[in-house]
């Protein structure tokens, strides 16, 4: 019977509960065991109960339950060749030749090198003696699908991914939240929120990361919310994405735009940051079943990828499963749409020289 491995990692995000929850039982019904990895790449490196296998009832109300059951670490040990060694050595005995790992590109690059690396981990544990030639000889191939599960929805080759939908609706209401104080006091609300580079919500003015400001932002964002005081309006909302805020070209400051509002236009102004309020909770009817399909098309893609030669990486491509493209051309891809997105050429031709090259 195939064992395989599944792990959450990076960052959490609402539906990985769910993707948990669809590969253990898909899993199960294909005639697979299910090993959960609690804490991401740290309980690969750590091994013993923190690889647990999971039955059919163990994920039981799973599919409402936001970040995740499994949890989630930054592991620095996985970064090194000796801690993927560890971690191959803990897989090889137990019997694991596949993984699936849910999580944000770090996590589907980290996953890309340790499948690439596989044979030689192989090979080195077998000379240094920590695994006999018998234990090693079934799980020559190493299988890796990488399901994207953030609420950056920062990757390319799917168009949402896994929590987006959650954190943006999480988003919104706060805001409408948030609204009730400022119609009331007739009072202005800088409203950070976070998601990487992906810029999200109507108000009065958005600084998007998409959308470096001007020099002259202040008199940009007076002009608006003038005219949208003088027709009436009794509260003002601005909304800055942390995209914004660590942007490379005119990074923008909360307590900036709030001294802009006060002083230029007398507004009672208040700075709030979501955080992560606006990734927690319940995952949205959408991060459910987005979290659901994927989980059961990588068990399939566990099933029916070349071993070794590749590492799919299950996305949607216009309501459509799809798990065509490399985890790793993926991260390229998106890596390339950044580059344009700040016109950093120098990427943009090396990028150009590796598609003809390929
Ligand atoms: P995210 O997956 O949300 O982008 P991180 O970038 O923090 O989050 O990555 C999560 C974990 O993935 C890291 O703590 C590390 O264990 C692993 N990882 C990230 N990049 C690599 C890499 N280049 N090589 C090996 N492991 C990596």
């Amino acid at each position: 019977r195939k064992r395989i491995g599944v792990l959450t990692s990076g960052g959490d995000s609402p539906g990985m509960n769910p993707a948990v929850r669809a590969i253990v039982r898909t899993g199960i019904a294909r005639g697979c065991e299910v090993f959960a990895i609690y804490e991401g790449y740290q309980g690969l490196v750590d091994g013993g109960d923190k690889i647990r296998k999971l039955e059919w009832e163990d994920v039981h109300g799973w599919l409402r339950v936001g970040g995740t059951l499994i949890g989630t670490a930054r592991c620095m040990s996985f970064k090194t060749h000796e801690g993927r060694l560890q971690a191959a050595e803990n897989l090889i005995k137990r019997g694991i030749d596949a993984l699936i790992v849910c999580g944000g590109d770090g996590s589907l690059t980290g996953a890309d090198i340790f499948r690439a690396e596989w044979p030689q981990l192989v090979q080195e544990l077998v000379q240094m003696g920590r695994c006999s030639k018998k234990e090693v000889e079934p799980h020559q191939f190493f299988t890796i699908v990488g399901l994207v599960g953030s609420i950056d929805n920062d990757m390319s080759s799917t168009d949402i991914t896994i929590g987006a939908v959650t954190s943006l609706h999480r988003i919104c209401e706060s805001v409408d939240c948030i609204a009730s104080t400022a119609i009331s006091h007739s009072r202005a609300f800088v409203v950070e929120v976070m998601g990487r580079h992906c810029g999200c919500c109507g108000a009065d003015f958005v600084f998007l990361p998409e959308r470096p400001p001007s020099t002259d932002w202040a008199s940009e964002v007076c002009g608006v919310v003038e005219r949208h005081r003088a027709q009436g309006k009794r509260q003002t909302t601005v909304i800055v994405a942390e995209g914004a805020i660590d942007a490379e070209l005119n990074p923008i400051k909360c307590e900036d735009v709030k001294k802009v509002l006060a002083e230029h236009l007398g507004l009672d102004t208040r700075v709030t940051t979501l955080g992560h309020v606006q990734r927690g909770g319940a995952p949205a009817a959408y991060d459910r079943n987005l979290g659901t399909i994927q989980g059961v098309e990588a068990i399939e893609a566990v099933l029916r990828a070349k071993p070794n030669t590749e590492s799919p990486m299950i996305g949607m491509r216009e309501n459509q499963v799809t798990w065509t493209h490399e985890v790793a051309e993926a991260i390229r891809r998106k890596d390339f749409a950044r580059a344009m997105e700040l016109r950093d050429p120098e990427f943009a031709e090396e990028y150009a020289a590796y598609i003809s090259s390929t």
